[in-house]
């Protein structure tokens, strides 16, 4: 069932995904050739932490970090390690949740190592414009089949798939709330997210086939099918009657 949120909901909801977006904003910056994943998930932790909030991720289903932190061809739910590091010519996706006054934000961005390849940059970049391509669609009364299928056609004039196996969601004072937000499906087709709905849209592009394998090791990590590189890109939004709004935007 979804949950609307009241106008004091949205208030909370604007400080944790303040947090959240300036945990990310921190773990940019501090990306550079030879760090760790660890010690980029140290830099988010510390940076939520200092805020008066808590990590969203840690211990959610038992996983074992503050952030995800996915490299090339990794789609989701890198866990940080000591033994992974960062290289020149990577791209590495950052997925950040924090959790403040009994509600979540979450969101999520892909960064580029040093100097990546045209290809990697392309992929990153059509990326993000497809979540800002959703973001133009948000209103009272935007159907779930419509941002899907905005997003998916918008990659898909580069080759690209967005993925099918998981998908955004609804969040609030849970990190998962019904819906389910896929990046794609049917136009003016799907559930109507009214006024007052909170949804995280997160496009997960693969650079080739959408087809993705969890590992068998750890139970988290999502790896492209092909090898082929993979972006994410996500926001917290509040829809509203006219637009939708960025929680988790800073600046
Ligand atoms: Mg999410």
């Amino acid at each position: 069932m979804m949950i609307i949120k009241s106008d004091s909901d949205i208030r909370l909801m604007r400080k944790a995904g303040e947090i959240a977006g300036g945990a990310l904003r921190a773990a940019g910056e501090a990306i550079r050739p030879g760090m760790s994943t660890k010690e980029l998930d140290r830099v988010v932790e510390s940076y939520i932490r200092s805020h008066g909030a808590r990590p969203s991720f840690k211990g959610y289903g038992g996983f074992p970090a503050s952030a995800c932190i996915s490299i090339n061809n990794v789609v989701i739910h890198g866990i940080p390690s000591d033994q992974i590091l960062l290289k020149e010519g990577d791209i590495v996706s950052v997925d950040v949740g924090a959790y403040i006054g009994g509600f979540h934000g979450d969101t999520a961005n892909t960064f580029p190592v040093g100097k990546v390849s045209p290809e990697a940059m392309q992929l990153i970049e059509v990326t993000r414009a497809s979540l800002m391509e959703a973001h133009k669609l948000l209103k009272n009364g935007v159907r779930l089949g419509d941002i899907g299928h905005c997003i998916e056609s918008y990659v898909q004039q580069y080759g690209y798939s967005p993925v099918k196996d998981f998908v955004g969601h609804g969040i609030g004072r849970a990190l998962h709330e019904d819906p389910n937000v896929p990046n794609f499906g049917r136009a003016g087709h799907g559930l109507r997210l009214p006024k007052g709905a909170t949804v995280a849209i997160e496009p997960m592009i693969n650079e080739g086939t959408d087809r993705v394998i969890v590992s068998n090791e750890d139970g988290w990590t999502v790896t492209t099918a092909d090898g082929k590189l993979s972006a994410h890109y996500e926001h917290t939004f509040y829809i509203d009657e006219t637009c939708g709004h960025i929680l988790t935007l800073v600046d």
